[in-house]
């Protein structure tokens, strides 16, 4: 007897990060064209995966030069996830940026990033080089 392919309109599967629990969550896309999820435990899953589907965001952490700083350079993410799509646009920004020393945790390096809601700011204390 042949076995019926239950894969069928699956176009991606997505683990849910939300939780521990760590759920696949099924993106199938129906003859209409409607896009639908299965296998969330709850609604964060829900969102997250549609999140996950529809606009992807990443956390982006790096390093930015610094000027007269006690290091070169300095560690750096955004203060809110960025879209997927921007991070090319995000690192080629922060790439010909560089920052002067001193420099306090938190501090905002780049703000809108990419055009994006979101800011890039410094992970650490970074002192002024002395005379
Ligand atoms: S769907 Fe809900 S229960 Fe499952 S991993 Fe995500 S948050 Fe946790």
């Amino acid at each position: 007897m042949e076995e019926q392919c239950e894969d069928r309109g699956v176009i991606e599967t997505i683990r849910c990060i939300v939780c521990p629990t760590g759920c696949e969550i099924e993106v199938k896309e129906m003859p209409d064209g409607e896009v639908t999820f299965e296998g969330y435990t709850c609604n964060r899953g829900l969102e997250y995966a549609k999140q996950e589907f529809f606009a992807p965001k990443r956390v982006l952490t790096t390093t930015i030069r610094v000027r007269n700083g006690l290091l070169p350079l300095i560690p750096v993410r955004v203060d809110k996830p960025i879209l997927k799509e921007k991070l090319d646009e995000a690192f080629q920004e922060i790439a010909l940026t560089e920052v002067d020393a001193p420099i306090k945790m938190g501090d905002i390096l780049i703000e809108h990033v990419a055009g994006e809601n979101c800011n890039i700011i410094a992970s650490r204390d970074l002192p002024k080089v002395e005379d």
